[in-house]
């Protein structure tokens, strides 16, 4: 075997040598920055000062002016490209000169401690940090340097850095993007989609390397771009409420597969808005659109998309979904409560309604009591004309039956068509009502306290008619309480299950109580105690919980206070249809 002067043999120098040059070819290619860093002159300084030990040393780099000399006393000697690229304009000459602008004040720590290591006989030290390039633009950094026992002894470091700018904005933003979700999953309140574009990101480059300029006029010329961009668009993640609003068994069924089947076939406005806004560098689209459930239903919706930059180029955008089918029924929902609202409004005042029965009435009383003198006129001749008598009899009977009409129809329309009957959740009616009341609490100043058993059946009921009991109740409450000037004032709303089929409802108040005089006549037709008052609302009250086959029962509570309790059934009541 040949041996060179070294004494090494030529094949292993040659294998050296090749294993260097793949080496070099590595330094190169790696996406970090490697630099060589000559400490001689900072090695001296720190002799000069008889600085060998930590401690020592991390006193006098306490002050920045020490620090700042060393690190002009510290000199790059070689560097890669990428490190000319990442720290300076591209040319390695302009490197090679003292590390000073390359750390920041702020940094000083990370740098003092990596001298700590290399006084310490550390084989190497390692931290994120942020290093400044020359133009001056802050680079986050993964930190590393390296002290080779026998390049540390010619003072010699090899410092190599990672930048992590770009990889910290796309994690930060798909951080962001995680508690946006996180919360908005929490809030249940949107379906929240992520998905992997990462394919179409590369359909769109190739587009734009053609040289299209205009996507959405090239995607209205090529539907089938479209077609395969929804194909090529991947569920990486869902929440809860996607599940529940696609009607999917659950995560699982989505997650890895195409977006295709949310979509209705010739409806994707909303597709091609959101690739459109990320070909224009739009970081955000939305549309009200319609997209399609698992189980074929057509949904309304808001859509929106999400998207950063950082995060579109990392092949990540994020969509959430208002269902709008939910708000539009919402919508809906407040329409018919408002009008079941104004509904018992009308039965609560009763002013309009009032005058019109009083109109009304007042009719056939004068015609009756017309009718009557005629009568007794009649009857008082001599002698009585009987055949005159019993016609204004007649007339009279005949007034009295329009007048019966009348209060028939004005109860009628209170009462309100026929009654609907459905199975009514409690909680929800309950809730309803005092929402309705709500203005009225608070300019009484009185507060609800609503106590509903844990269990509890739905019942079967008219909603409209059983929230008209219950508000007049509450109205009823309200108006004792503030007529005797009650200090503090409580209703309570109880409400709990009464044998096998049946719910207790209980409206009690802390007012001044039922008078014991006129406690029998509550319910009588007119009976008023108030000033403005029609005496029609409990008697309604009384016909609504009959008409469902219950009784309204009213007490006075002690320790002050009424109470009205009724119950209601979780079937209809016998003899309905
Ligand atoms: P109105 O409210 O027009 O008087 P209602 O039939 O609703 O007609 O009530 C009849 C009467 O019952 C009231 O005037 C009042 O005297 C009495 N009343 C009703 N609720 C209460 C209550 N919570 N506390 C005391 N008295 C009440």
């Amino acid at each position: 075997m040949d041996a060179d002067p070294t004494g090494a043999p030529d094949d292993l120098l040659q294998r050296l040598r090749d294993s260097e040059y793949r080496y070099a070819n590595l330094f190169n290619a790696v996406p970090a920055c490697f630099w060589e860093i000559d400490f001689r002159q900072g090695g001296a300084m720190l002799d000069a000062f008889g600085l060998t030990d930590r401690a020592a040393l991390a006193h006098w780099l306490g002050d920045g002016a020490n620090v700042r000399a060393l690190l002009r006393a510290s000199r790059v000697v070689d560097c890669n490209q990428r490190a000319a690229d990442v720290f300076g304009r591209g040319d390695k000459a302009e490197l090679l000169d003292t590390i000073a602008p390359f750390w920041p004040e702020a940094s000083y720590p990370v740098y003092t401690q990596s001298l700590g290591a290399f006084l310490a006989g550390e084989p190497s030290f390692s931290a994120e940090t942020v290093m400044t390039n020359l133009t001056g633009e802050r680079r986050d950094v993964l930190f590393t340097a390296c002290f080779p026992a026998e390049l540390a002894r010619d003072a010699t470091m090899l410092i190599g850095i990672v930048d992590l700018t770009q990889t910290r904005r796309v994690t930060n933003a798909l951080r962001l993007a995680n508690i946006r979700a996180e919360t908005l999953a929490e809030a249940q309140a949107f379906s929240f989609w992520q998905l992997d574009t990462s394919a179409t990101n590369r359909m769109i480059a190739d587009l734009r390397a053609q040289g299209v300029t205009d996507l959405g006029a090239y995607m209205q010329a090529h539907p089938e771009f479209v077609e395969a961009a929804i194909d090529a668009t991947i569920v990486t993640d869902i929440n809860q409420k996607s599940v529940e609003l696609y009607g999917l068994k659950d995560k699982t069924e989505a997650i890895g597969k195409s977006i295709r089947s949310y979509w209705l076939p010739g409806r994707f406005e909303a597709i091609m808005g959101s690739l459109e806004a990320g070909f224009n560098g739009k970081p955000q689209y939305q549309k009200v659109t319609q997209t399609c459930t698992a189980d074929g239903r057509v949904l309304d919706c808001r859509f929106w998309m999400a998207a950063p930059m950082e995060m579109r180029a990392s092949g990540t955008v994020m969509v959430a979904i208002q269902d709008l089918t939910e708000e539009n029924a919402a919508r809906r929902e407040i329409e018919r409560l408002r009008e079941g609202l104004a509904h018992a409004g009308r039965v609560l005042m009763l002013g309009e309604f009032t005058a019109s029965i009083a109109h009304e009435i007042n009719q056939p009383l004068t015609a009756t009591r017309a009718a009557a003198s005629a009568a007794q006129r009649w009857l008082a001749q001599d002698p009585p004309n009987l055949e005159q008598a019993a016609a204004a009899l007649a007339n009279i009977a005949q007034s009295a039956h329009r007048a019966g009409q009348i209060i028939d129809r004005a109860r009628a329309m209170a009462m309100r068509h026929q009654p609907k009957r459905t199975l009514v959740d409690v909680r929800d009616l309950v809730a309803e009502t005092i929402a309705f009341v709500d203005r009225e609490l608070q300019v009484a100043r009185a507060r609800a306290v609503v106590s509903i058993a844990p269990v509890i059946p739905d019942i079967v009921i008219d909603r409209t008619q059983i929230q008209q009991v219950l508000v007049n109740l509450l109205i009823n409450a309200l108006q004792a309480m503030d007529q005797a000037q009650s200090p503090t004032r409580t209703i309570e709303v109880t409400v709990r299950p009464e044998g096998v089929d049946k719910v207790g409802f209980c409206v009690r108040d802390n007012g001044p109580g039922l008078d014991p005089a006129t406690i029998d006549r509550l319910f009588d037709h007119f009976f008023t105690t108030k000033h403005e008052g029609m005496g029609i609302g409990l008697t309604i009250c009384q016909s609504i919980i009959e008409a469902h086959g219950g009784r309204i029962v009213a007490r006075n509570v002690v320790g002050g206070g009424a109470e009205f309790s009724f119950a209601l059934g979780t079937s209809p009541p016998a003899g309905d249809v």
